[in-house]
């Protein structure tokens, strides 16, 4: 298996974490890789030590976007890019925080898809991985908003391969378990606390693994696709019942 049909790949969320990870892997096979996330600082000094070409935007910014991609011959966009929120019941998540989950996790994604799949199509090559979440296959009591972003990147996932049948463009869906990228740091208000409510003494992913197993689905002869992978920590599992016993 080889990453030789490829030459140019975009990486949202690069700027730490699984994204990071990512554009070491897509350089050191010596790939043009554009990571992009907000922290200039961050994606600077990913420059720096891989010769990545940054890019400080918000995914959620369409006009930025399109400005900036919308053209570029490129093979594979890595959709990664995104946020949890703090844990809560459905109804405890103020309409600020459902918006910025929606406006990352799905309409950044589908900002990409515009500037990106066109020209993949046109092309007859390209590839293109979205980074969804167990959350988005799985009831997900405490990340509600968050899992129903990942599950609407699921259905996003599997029509994309509809408007792109016979175009020989891939999309591949990665839905990782919990991962020790710090992502889970956001889910308290005392990021303490979280490192030992989400971390401490679990044997997680790391974002390197989800990094290789994306390279795996990358380098996959050009008639395989990926489409759904899923990816848990060998001490995660999910499922259960509540049942609630009526007193008297
Ligand atoms: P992470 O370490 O928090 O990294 C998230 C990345 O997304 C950062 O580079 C961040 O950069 C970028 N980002 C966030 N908002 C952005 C925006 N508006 N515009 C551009 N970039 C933005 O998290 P991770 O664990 O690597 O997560 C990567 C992906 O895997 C996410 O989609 C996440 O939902 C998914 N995932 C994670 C886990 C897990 O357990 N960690 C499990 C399943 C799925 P800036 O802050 O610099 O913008």
């Amino acid at each position: 298996m080889s990453l030789d049909i490829y030459k140019t790949a975009i990486v949202t969320g690069a700027s730490r974490g699984i994204g990071a990870a990512l554009v070491r892997r897509l350089r050191a096979k010596g790939l043009t890789v554009h990571a992009v996330a907000r922290s200039a600082d961050a994606l600077d000094a990913l420059k720096r030590e891989t010769g990545c070409v940054p890019h400080a935007l918000d995914v959620a910014d369409r006009a930025a976007v399109v400005k900036t991609f919308a053209g570029m011959p490129v093979d594979v966009l890595v959709n990664n890019a995104g946020i949890l929120a703090p844990a809560g019941a459905i109804f405890d998540h103020d309409a600020a925080s459902v918006d910025k989950l929606f406006q990352i996790n799905v309409a950044g994604v589908i900002n990409f898809l515009a500037a990106a799949a066109p020209g993949m199509k046109a092309r007859r090559r390209g590839h293109i991985v979205n980074v969804s979440s167990m959350a988005g296959l799985m009831i997900s009591p405490g990340i509600p908003v968050y899992a129903a972003s990942k599950a609407a990147l699921h259905s996003l996932s599997q029509t994309l391969r509809i408007d792109l049948h016979g175009s020989n463009v891939r999309v591949s869906e990665i839905a990782p378990g919990r991962v020790k990228s710090g992502m889970h740091l956001q889910m308290m208000d005392d990021p303490k606390a979280a490192q030992e409510r989400y971390y401490d003494g679990l044997r997680c992913l790391e974002p390197e693994d989800v990094a290789d197993a994306i390279m795996f689905v990358l380098a996959a002869p050009e008639r395989m696709d990926v489409t759904l992978m899923e990816i848990n920590p060998t001490d995660q599992s999910y499922g259960g019942v509540n049942y609630h016993r009526a007193q008297g």
